[in-house]
This record gives C-alpha cells, sequence and structure tokens, in this order.
C-alpha cells in the first residue's frame, strides 16, 4: 500500500478514508491561506463558522435530516450521551429499553441514575447473539422514550427493522452504525453517535434531536453543558467545541456524497460484508457467532471454538499485518470491525489469510 498502513479492523477509533486523510495532511500547517491549522483556529473566527457550518450542511443533506431536527456536536464521545439522553428526555421519570448487548446495557445502568428504567426486550438469554422481536413490546404509556442501541459493536448484532414505539419516542445509539446505511430521520426523536468508529477522530458525538424534545424544564441541578437546549441555542458552540474532530467529520461527509451517499455506501458495505460471511459460512474452523438474519455489516465477532487457537489466529494475523482481530475482552473470540472506511481489498486479504491459516490448521 501506498503509504504502508495496516488494515486496521478495530472497532474504534477506526480507519478513516484514506482521500480525506490525504486532504487534511495538505491543509494541515495553512488552512486554505488562514495562516494555521484548524487544530490552532479560534472557534469564534469566520473561517471556523464555515466549517462547521458545511459539516453540518452536508450531514443534513447526506441523511436527509428534516428541518424540525438539530444537528448538534458535543463533547464526551459516546458515553455522556448515555446520561444526557436521560437527563433530558425523562420527564415522567420512566423509559423503556431494549437490551441488546453490552452498549445497551452500559445505557441501561446509566439511565438508572435518572428515573425508571423498564427492559422491554432483552436478548441476554442466548448471550446477545440476536435482535428480539421488537413488534408488540409491552411499554407503558408514560413512557419518556424507547431506547435501542442500533447495532451492538461489541456482539455484532444490527436492527433491520426499528422497535413499533407504538407513538413513544424512539432514541438510538447509532454510534457503530452512522452513515453505513440510509436512515430515515423522521422516524427517530433522537439518534446519536460517537463519530470514532464510523466516521472521524475520538472525542465528539453528532446528536440528531427532535426540536420539540429540545426542554427547557430539566432537572435545574442537571450540568449546564449536559442540556441539549445549551447546544441547541448556541449552534453547538457554547464553549471550545472539538474542532479538530467537527473538521474532520465534516471531510467524511463530503468524501460519502461525493461518492453517492448512503444508498452507494451500503451497498458497498453489504458486498464487503458478504465476502466475510460467505467465507464463514463455508469455513470448517471459525465461525459467525449471530444469528444471519441480525448480522451487522459493520461488527463482525467470530471464533473457532477454542480459547487457544483463537489466541494463535490473533498472533498470527498480527504477524501478517491485520490489527485488532481480536474479539472485546468480555465475550473472547474473534472480531473483525468493517466499517465504511476500511477497503473491500482489506476484507479479501483477510478471508485470503483465514483461509490459508484453517489450511494450516486442518
Ligand atoms: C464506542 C461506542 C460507544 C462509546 O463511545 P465512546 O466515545 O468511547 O464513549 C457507545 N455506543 C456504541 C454502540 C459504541 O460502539
Amino acid at each position: 500500500m501506498k503509504y504502508d498502513r495496516t488494515y486496521n479492523f478495530s472497532a474504534g477509533p477506526a480507519m478513516m478514508p484514506e482521500p480525506v486523510l490525504e486532504e487534511i495532511q495538505k491543509e494541515v500547517l495553512n488552512y486554505r491561506g488562514s495562516g494555521m491549522s484548524v487544530m490552532e483556529m479560534s472557534h469564534r473566527s469566520k473561517v471556523f463558522q464555515q466549517i462547521i457550518d458545511e459539516a453540518e450542511a452536508d450531514l443534513r443533506k447526506l441523511m436527509n435530516i428534516p428541518d424540525n431536527y438539530k444537528v448538534l456536536f458535543i463533547q464526551g464521545g459516546g458515553t455522556l450521551q448515555f446520561a444526557m439522553v436521560p437527563l433530558n428526555l425523562m420527564k415522567n421519570g420512566v423509559a423503556c429499553y431494549v437490551e441488546t448487548g453490552s452498549w445497551s446495557k452500559k445505557a441501561i445502568a446509566e439511565a438508572k441514575k435518572y428515573g425508571e428504567v423498564k427492559i422491554v426486550a432483552s436478548s441476554k438469554d442466548e448471550n446477545f447473539t440476536y435482535v428480539p422481536d421488537c413488534s408488540n413490546l409491552d411499554i407503558p404509556d408514560n413512557a419518556d422514550y424507547v431506547y435501542i442501541c442500533e447495532n451492538e459493536t461489541i456482539n455484532g448484532t444490527t436492527f433491520f427493522n426499528l422497535p413499533n414505539t407504538k407513538g413513544h419516542v424512539l432514541v438510538s445509539d447509532q454510534s457503530s452504525m452512522f452513515l453505513s446505511r440510509p436512515c430515515d430521520v423522521s422516524k427517530y426523536g433522537l439518534i446519536w453517535a460517537g463519530v470514532q468508529k464510523n466516521v472521524g477522530p475520538a472525542g465528539m458525538a453528532v446528536v440528531i434531536i427532535r426540536e420539540d424534545l429540545i426542554r427547557e424544564d430539566i432537572d435545574p441541578k442537571c450540568p449546564t453543558y449536559l442540556s441539549y437546549k445549551t447546544h441547541a441555542d448556541s449552534a453547538s458552540l457554547y464553549n471550545t467545541p472539538n474542532c479538530w474532530a467537527i473538521y474532520c467529520c465534516g471531510k467524511v461527509f463530503k468524501y460519502l456524497m461525493n461518492i453517492g451517499g448512503l444508498t452507494a455506501i451500503e451497498k458497498i458495505n453489504q458486498e464487503k460484508a458478504k465476502v466475510l460471511y460467505d467465507y464463514l459460512d463455508s469455513s470448517k474452523l471459525f465461525k459467525g457467532s449471530v444469528r444471519k438474519e441480525d448480522r451487522s455489516l459493520m461488527n463482525v465477532p467470530f471464533v473457532t471454538g477454542s480459547d487457544e487457537m483463537d489466541a494463535k489466529f490473533v498472533a498470527a494475523s498480527k504477524e501478517a499485518g491485520f490489527d485488532n482481530l481480536k474479539g472485546h475482552k468480555s465475550v473472547g473470540g474473534l472480531r473483525a470491525s468493517i466499517y465504511n472506511a476500511m477497503p473491500k481489498d482489506g476484507v479479501e486479504a483477510l478471508v485470503e489469510f483465514l483461509k490459508k491459516f484453517e489450511k494450516e490448521n486442518a
């Protein structure tokens, strides 16, 4: 490869598109005649205002975000949203959560600090290897929202059908699938995503929130920074934002528009994932961990069935130039994260390597 870069299968931070990195490299010493890099630039400057405005406008175009939704860039990564969602959206103090794995469990634990949490569906019985049926959930009338983690990064499942929320607000953590396929924003009350999985550098979340959910009457003890209203009223410039992340994400939004938008990237992602899943389905050594219809196109967990063999594979793959194929420590096994920016060549090379390893270890 041109820059001697590795195929990085990390679950996050993850690969970014090479053309984007090249553009950033060109602009790093002097951003478009401003005499400075975006890292050194005032967030109140005209130059930066244009960067953030364009990033928002491009994201709106890319996702076709309706006018009655705000787009917010908030620091604190994904994890802060586990608290911000209940702090801002719990009006009656009751929320429903679908439990599908590690990240929804974290969201549940945090929400419990602020109100009553009802787990309306769970796939815990089968180790979170599938997405439970959410077509007829038992949702109390006074529930403020229904929450899902739309793609469980560690467990490798994805919702291909959204839950029937029976008129209640849907909140979705899209961190590990953001911009990987078209999304009908109008079906959600709030979408949030930590950007370091599918978009840019770590340390920021994008929040897309329907305007009527931005409230004034939240707990007065809620830190100013944790109120969505603070960020909405100041157009994400209440304090110094993560300028660098906004700039990089903006470049990725443009890159996605240039290759044909979310329909185009979805097609690429489907083709890419198919290469890996087809092999796993045919292999006698490796096996995918997730029920077929719920398999993520982004995070692919798989196992050999033996911890020793898994460890041997991790060591051999590293040697061969593939990075971060070890499964998350909480579930073990192996995992390949193949986000938007992982080239198809990378997945094909991985499959060739898996085949070779299988032959040598038959
Ligand atoms: C990574 C991840 C998070 C947490 O993101 P941080 O920025 O590390 O806090 C939350 N939800 C999902 C689904 C993730 O993949």
